[in-house]
């Protein structure tokens, strides 16, 4: 309960103007219209190729910042703050909503969500009363601030006196994962109401913490938010990186650990005690061979399985009386809720097969593959292989998840992604949104 109230301190809606509640020392942010240049490159815009879009410099700038700053899972604080600075800036309104701290959230720094929606046409925005609560919006546009260990500072490849060009690559954590996204989902909501495609109260963008870990930022806006959007939500559009491809849905997860169970003896007399080490071994050669099926579908082909951590064992010189295997299969059987459960029946039967009496599975939680919508025109189309928030947020709406960049660099030392890959995304998520009113 001491949580819950020190949780509803933090609930309050903020207005520009009383920012500084929020935040120690805001990070500066250079904005600018279409026409006029900002931080990156104002001395050489000029000089840009004529293909460029109107909203490179803003975009690119946008995505500076947004990597520059530091925000791990659990350590989300600053980029909320920036993120909250940046729509008070552009006049929307926003919402700050907590997230309950992860056991390294310094006291001082607590996690929040980040809501936000644009100023109705006859509202003033930073008066506004309205601004309370959000809009009832026919889409929702959403992706994650938290980031992967270790933080990895950005850079880009074209020297600061030349203009960037397609082919510039941009460096850092979150670069794709999913700051990318971030980046490219609100240049082009920015592109929409510029045009009018797009009403100001047909939107509502959450930027949610805790995605690489538990997905608690989402399961957090779902609880809070899910029942009020249900009445009017026509498609929510999930910004990770697909390699600007939509994804047809990713496969399922279980994780869990194989526990051997033996008898102690010298090590000289293994055979008056029983190694855990030994069956386990056993069970995990078993586990891995490529001809061990342990469950497919023809949308989301095969479950594998990763045995992540192996341990067992006192001392060299004594037969091992436990072992353990902590494994995570990516599940491709349906059903949504219950696959998983498929393929810890077929686990426990392949570990019956190697010895019943010593090997067990501890089961820590699990769930089938997640359907996504991806039948829109111009798209080509995949399934992944990792998990999003996509099944946290609860509803009846249709389910879109795209982004730029690609996942085989997303969590390494090699994170990146081109200029010409961010831009194609804001084009992409145009053309979802767009969609998204329709469905
Ligand atoms: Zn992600």
């Amino acid at each position: 309960m001491l949580l819950k109230s020190v949780l509803q301190l933090w609930f309050f809606t903020l207005s520009s103007g009383s920012l500084a509640a929020a935040a120690d020392s805001p990070p500066q942010i250079l904005l600018s219209g279409p026409a006029s240049s900002s931080s990156l490159s104002s001395s050489s815009s000029s000089s840009l190729p004529l293909s460029a879009p109107a909203y490179r410099t803003d975009l690119l700038a946008l995505h500076k910042h947004l990597v520059e700053i530091p925000s791990t899972s659990g350590h989300e604080h600053d980029a909320a703050v920036f993120l909250a600075n940046y729509f008070a800036e552009l006049n929307w309104h926003y919402e700050l909503q907590p997230v309950a701290p992860r056991a390294d959230t310094p006291s001082d720094k607590p996690r929040f969500n980040v809501l936000a929606w644009p100023p109705s046409s006859s509202s003033s925005s930073s008066s506004s009363s309205s601004s309370s609560s959000p809009p009832s919006p026919k889409v929702l546009v959403t992706s994650h601030i938290d980031c992967v260990p270790p933080h990895i500072p950005y850079s880009i490849s074209t020297p600061a006196s030349e203009a960037p060009n397609t082919t510039t690559v941009i460096a850092g954590r979150c670069s794709v994962d999913a700051k990318g996204s971030v980046a490219a989902q609100l240049t082009a909501i920015h592109a929409l109401l510029a045009t009018g495609a797009l009403r100001p109260s047909d939107v509502l963008v959450a930027y949610v913490v805790g995605e690489e870990v538990s997905g608690e930022g989402m399961r957090t806006f779902s609880a809070h938010n899910a029942t009020q959007l249900g009445a009017t939500l026509r498609a929510a559009v999930f910004g990770e990186p697909t390699e600007n491809r939509l994804a047809c849905g990713h496969k399922g997860a279980l994780r869990a650990a194989v526990v051997a169970t033996g008898k102690a003896a010298h090590s000289g007399y293994p055979w008056l005690g029983k190694s855990a080490t030994e069956v386990l071994s056993k069970a995990v050669v078993r586990l891995l061979d490529p001809a061990t099926e342990l469950g497919s579908s023809a949308r989301y082909g095969n479950t594998t399985l990763n045995v992540g951590v192996l341990q067992g064992g006192v001392a060299a010189n004594v037969v091992a009386a436990h072992a353990r295997a902590e494994v995570l299969a990516r599940v491709a059987v349906e059903p949504h809720e219950t696959g998983h459960e498929k393929v810890v029946a077929r686990i426990e039967e392949l570990l019956r097969e190697v010895d019943a009496e010593a090997l067990r599975l501890e089961v820590d939680g699990g769930r089938g593959p997640t359907r996504c919508d991806c039948d829109v025109d111009g798209f080509d189309t995949f399934v992944a292989n990792y998990a999003t928030d996509v099944p946290y947020l609860a509803g009846s709406h249709a389910r879109y998840l795209y982004g730029p960049g690609t996942i085989h660099v997303a969590h390494g030392d090699n994170e990146a992604l081109t200029v010409g890959e961010l831009e194609e995304a804001v084009e992409g998520f145009k053309k979802l949104i767009l969609h998204s009113l329709e469905v």
